[in-house]
C-alpha cells in the first residue's frame, strides 16, 4: 500500500475515511513526528493532533528532532515533546514501538535529522500530513497539498476526515491556528484560499484568543534582538543588483555580541522583501560544522529550487532554507555567484 495513495487530488479524498477509521479502531499507540529545527506549523500541527489522539483514549507520543524555539514553549501540552537529540533512546523506542506514526510538515525522510533512522526501522503505518512540492517519503499515506497554508490546515481537516471532531477543544484549536498563522505570516502569503478562512472561522468558535496567540509568537523577544535586527539592516544588508536579490550574512561573534538565542533570526529574512525592488532575500548565519541558510521570495522566484541546487536544501517556492558547508569568509562569494549562476541558469 506504499506510495501509491498519493494522487494529485486538490483536496483530502473521502474516500479513505472508512480505512482510516478502521486504521485507528484497530491500532492504539500513535508517534506524531515534526521536522528538525520545528517551526510554528509543524509544531501546532503536530501537537493538534497529539492532543486530539491524547482526548480521544489513544496511547499518544511527540517527538520532534532538535528543540523548540523560546516563541513555541507557550503552546499547550509542548512540555510533553520528547527532543529527539536531547532523549535519543526515549524517542526511538517511541518510534520503534508506535503501530501509527504521522509525520507533520516535511517532504523527506532527512528533514528528521538524527531520528531517520528509526523513522525508517518502525513497522508502523505511516501518514504524512504535509505541503511542501514533491513529497519523497515512503509513508503508506500521503496527504500533501501544496495549494494549502500550512500543515496544519491539513491537519484540521484529516482530523475531520478520520471523525475525532469531537476531540478538538481549545487548546488543539490554538495549536492549529498557531501553525496556520505562521506559514502564512499573520496571513500575509499563502492565505487566498476560501476555505483556509473558513477553518479559522471554526477554529475561533472553539474560543481560541487569536490576539494573544499573535503576541506570543510575534512579541516575544529580547531588545537585543531589535538591536540585532537594526545592526544586520544597517550593516550587513547586501544587495545583488541587476537580479534585485539581498543577502545578509552573520558571523558567531556578531550573534554572542547581541546574545542571540535560536529563533532570533526568525523573521529577519523577510525583512528586506518590504523593499519593492527587492524579490528575493537570504540570510546566512554561521553554526559550528556549516552555514545556515534561510531564502525568501516574491512571485515567481523559486527560492526552493535554488536551494536544492546550491544550499543543499528546499522548502517552498517562496521559502526555503538549506546549508552551505564553507568557511565563513567564503559564504560572501559563493552566494553571489549561486545566485548569479541560477538567474542565468532561469534566463537561458
Ligand atoms: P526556514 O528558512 O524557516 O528554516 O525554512 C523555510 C522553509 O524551508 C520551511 O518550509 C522548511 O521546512 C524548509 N527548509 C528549511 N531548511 C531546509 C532544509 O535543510 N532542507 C529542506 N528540504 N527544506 C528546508
Ligand atoms: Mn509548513
Amino acid at each position: 500500500m506504499k506510495s501509491d495513495k498519493f494522487e494529485k487530488v486538490k483536496n483530502i479524498p473521502k474516500r479513505y475515511s472508512e480505512e482510516l477509521a478502521e486504521l485507528f479502531s484497530s491500532k492504539k499507540r500513535i508517534a506524531v513526528i515534526g521536522h528538525h529545527n520545528p517551526d510554528g506549523d509543524a509544531v501546532g500541527g503536530s501537537l493538534g493532533l497529539y492532543i486530539v489522539f491524547k482526548n480521544a483514549g489513544f496511547d499518544v507520543s511527540i517527538i520532534m528532532p532538535s528543540e523548540l524555539t523560546e516563541f513555541l514553549l507557550w503552546l499547550p501540552d509542548s512540555e510533553d515533546i520528547v527532543i529527539y537529540d536531547k532523549d535519543k533512546d526515549k524517542a526511538s523506542q517511541l518510534l520503534l514501538k508506535a503501530e501509527i506514526i504521522i509525520c507533520v510538515d516535511f517532504n523527506e525522510a532527512e528533514r528528521v535529522g538524527n531520528a531517520q533512522e528509526a523513522l525508517k526501522k518502525s513497522e508502523a503505518v505511516k501518514i504524512l500530513i504535509d505541503h511542501h512540492p514533491n513529497p519523497g517519503t515512503d509513508t503508506d499515506y500521503i496527504f500533501s497539498f501544496t495549494e494549502y497554508s500550512s500543515a496544519s490546515e491539513i491537519v484540521y481537516e484529516f482530523i475531520e476526515l478520520v471523525d475525532f471532531k469531537q476531540y478538538i477543544d481549545k487548546d488543539v484549536a490554538s495549536c492549529i491556528y498557531t501553525g496556520i498563522m505562521t506559514d502564512t505570516l499573520n496571513f500575509s502569503v499563502n492565505s487566498s484560499r476560501e476555505e483556509t478562512f473558513k477553518i479559522v472561522a471554526e477554529l475561533l468558535s472553539f474560543g481560541i484568543k487569536k490576539d494573544k496567540i499573535y503576541d506570543n509568537v510575534y512579541n516575544n523577544f529580547s531588545v537585543d534582538r531589535l538591536k540585532l535586527i537594526g545592526y544586520i539592516l544597517y550593516k550587513k544588508m547586501k544587495i545583488i543588483k541587476g537580479v534585485d536579490f539581498s543577502y545578509m550574512i552573520i558571523t558567531k561573534e556578531e550573534m554572542e555580541e547581541f546574545n542571540f538565542i535560536d529563533g532570533d533570526h526568525e523573521g529577519i529574512v523577510n525583512m528586506p522583501l518590504s523593499v519593492s525592488d527587492i524579490n528575493a532575500s537570504i540570510i546566512a548565519i554561521e553554526k559550528d560544522d556549516f552555514i545556515k541558510v534561510s531564502l525568501r521570495s516574491k512571485k515567481e522566484i523559486d527560492v526552493n529550487s535554488l536551494s536544492k541546487r546550491f544550499f543543499n536544501g528546499g522548502g517552498h517556492k517562496n521559502a526555503a532554507g538549506g546549508k552551505i558547508y564553507k568557511k565563513i569568509e567564503d559564504t560572501e562569494s559563493y552566494i553571489i555567484d549561486s545566485v548569479k549562476t541560477f538567474f542565468k541558469l532561469q534566463d537561458d
